[in-house]
């Protein structure tokens, strides 16, 4: 059976003296987790928390971007390259606010999850709808289109990423999907990853999306729901931790 994954998306969050004092508190109070979590820090932090986490740690490195170029003029990139240097393990890439504020398009999407492969990092490939397109009926199809774009590009090495269905309308909002919304696209997601790769049942797919601690065993009791993608709540530790109890 596979290990659920918990991983926090610190965001645009964070300094030294407080990247400092959450890495101590998680690590005070996470004993050996049943689940695997992975915390994605913002670029400059890397090596830092890096050092705090320090050899043998229940957390894994993560990063929430890699450029889609292998390395040379692209002017505030960081390369696949370089992450795998800091000992990155994971990266999120597609995320909605990067999809929104820096116009990541499908195709960008894609590449980058081919980059991060070939450096041998696990991508957190996000997809997710708007509040529009789902009051317009169109969650699958718009899912299933970003996610058509990865396998697309990635082939059979597909089943080496993580997904996380993470709907707009619910990220940072406290609007969370319940655990029936869910399900039903995470279900739709493993069905066109089955259909792509006889190593389906194996990836895992995340919910992303105001998942907190009241709400997370819920959400994780779903038959397709292999671990949360998670931001506001990632940055307490008391929270964090409380998420990847209810992930064990
Ligand atoms: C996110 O940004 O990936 C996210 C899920 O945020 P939040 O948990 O704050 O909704």
């Amino acid at each position: 059976m596979k290990k659920k994954l918990i991983a926090g998306n610190w965001k645009m969050n964070g300094s030294l003296a407080a990247n400092e004092a959450l890495v101590s508190a998680l690590l005070a109070g996470a004993g050996a987790p049943a689940c695997e979590a992975v915390l994605c820090v913002p670029s400059p932090y890397l090596a830092q928390v890096r050092g705090l986490l320090g050899a043998n740690s229940p957390f894994s490195l993560g990063a929430q971007d890699v450029s889609q170029h292998e390395n040379g003029a692209f002017t505030g990139d960081v390369s696949a390259t370089m992450l795998k240097d800091f000992g990155v393990r994971y990266v999120i890439v597609g995320h909605s606010e990067r999809r929104l504020h820096q116009a990541e398009s499908d195709t960008h999407v894609a590449i980058k999850v081919r980059r991060a492969l070939a450096e041998g990092i696990t991508p957190i490939v996000c997809v997710g709808e708007s509040l529009a397109e789902r009051e317009g009926g169109l969650t699958e199809l718009v899912v299933k289109r970003q996610l058509a774009a990865v396998i697309h590009l990635n082939g059979h090495c597909i089943s080496e990423i993580v997904v996380a269905y993470e709907p707009i309308w619910a990220i940072g909002t406290g609007k969370t999907a319940t655990p029936e919304q869910a399900q039903e696209v995470h279900a739709v997601l493993r069905g066109q990853l089955q259909a792509a790769s006889e190593h389906a049942d194996r990836i895992r797919i995340l919910y992303g999306g105001s998942m907190n601690a009241a709400n997370a065993a819920q959400l994780l009791s779903q038959p397709d729901i292999d671990g949360g993608l998670i931001g506001g709540a990632s940055l307490k530790a008391p929270d964090f931790l409380a998420i990847m109890g209810a992930a064990g």
